[in-house]
């Protein structure tokens, strides 16, 4: 069996559209720095296009079983330096990290070398994003008991992680049904959705890249500090990410984590769903001036 090459392996998704990159709003950073983020509601559906059922079942070749896994090692002992850096790889980051997948859902994840530094190097802020994205409002069954079995462990362990985690929980309704409303600290997710996607690139191309800007589709901004125009342009924004042709790998445990790829002329988009609900769009991040 040999391994197929990547170009073979992507899922080819009827005629092209134009993706209006001119659309981009240039202050987006800024929008969604925003920290006021209200977790626990669902994604917009015209967000979801890069996981209709269709898309997942199409005939794609399976990305992981595509190489057989003697090749998966050689290629990853092949590979001498950290995955975000070019100190010698001694151990292996999973993308994502493992405490997202409940144990019985562990085997042949994906893994990058990494150095002992970048392996552990935001286990507190992965411990934080795990509680909130497996708390999340629409989440599968397999989130849904995860949160369960780890999350509440966690808050066990730590009252003041709970108090923390929930300090404003108020109820909102949504869709006619009540549920709680809570302020993100949307900066941790972020680090560790960059880390993530990061880890992801690498295991894709081979390149190094550190620098994503991230998009948290499920989260809401706070109402008593938001226009509705800057809701609206936000709406726009995420609306643009169902106009592109996605990629969709296949993984080993898509009821907890899948991702999808796609291109613009300034390079690779990736959207990550977690326990079939909570979204995640990256973006290559713009380079700073710091002149
Ligand atoms: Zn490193």
């Amino acid at each position: 069996m040999t391994c197929v090459p990547k170009a073979q392996r992507r899922v080819r998704q009827g005629c092209k559209k134009a993706y209006p990159t001119h659309s981009l709003p240039q202050s987006v950073p800024c929008v969604f720095d925003t920290s006021a983020g209200y977790a626990n509601i669902n994604g917009k559906p015209l967000c979801l296009s890069a996981f209709q059922p269709s898309v997942v079942s199409a005939n794609c070749t399976c990305f992981s079983d595509a190489i057989p896994k003697g090749r998966l090692r050689m290629t990853a002992k092949a590979i001498e330096t950290c995955y975000a850096c070019d100190q010698t790889a001694t151990t292996k980051e999973h993308a994502p990290p493992k405490s997202f997948f409940p144990e019985a859902q562990r085997h042949n994840l994906i893994t990058v070398p990494s150095c002992a530094l970048h392996n552990n190097a935001n286990a507190m802020d992965v411990e934080y994003t795990r509680n909130i994205v497996s708390t999340s409002y629409g989440i599968n069954d397999v989130g849904q008991q995860h949160f369960l079995d780890k999350a509440m462990r966690s808050f066990d362990h730590s009252p003041k992680l709970l108090s923390a985690t929930f300090s404003d929980i108020r109820p909102v309704q949504l869709q006619g049904v009540q549920i709680g409303s809570f302020t993100v600290d949307v900066s941790r997710i972020n680090a560790v959705m960059s880390a993530c996607v990061a880890a992801l690139h690498f295991h894709e191309t081979g390149e190094k890249l550190q620098r994503w800007e991230i998009v948290l589709p499920n989260m809401r901004f706070n109402p008593s500090s938001t226009t509705d125009e800057q809701v609206g342009n936000w709406r726009q924004f995420l609306s643009l990410f169902s106009q592109m042709n996605w990629d969709v790998r296949t993984v080993n445990s898509p009821d907890v984590f899948e991702y999808a790829v796609s291109s613009l002329p300034d390079g690779r988009v990736y959207s990550m769903r977690f326990y079939k609900a909570f979204l995640v769009f990256c973006l290559k991040a713009p380079e700073i001036n710091d002149g």
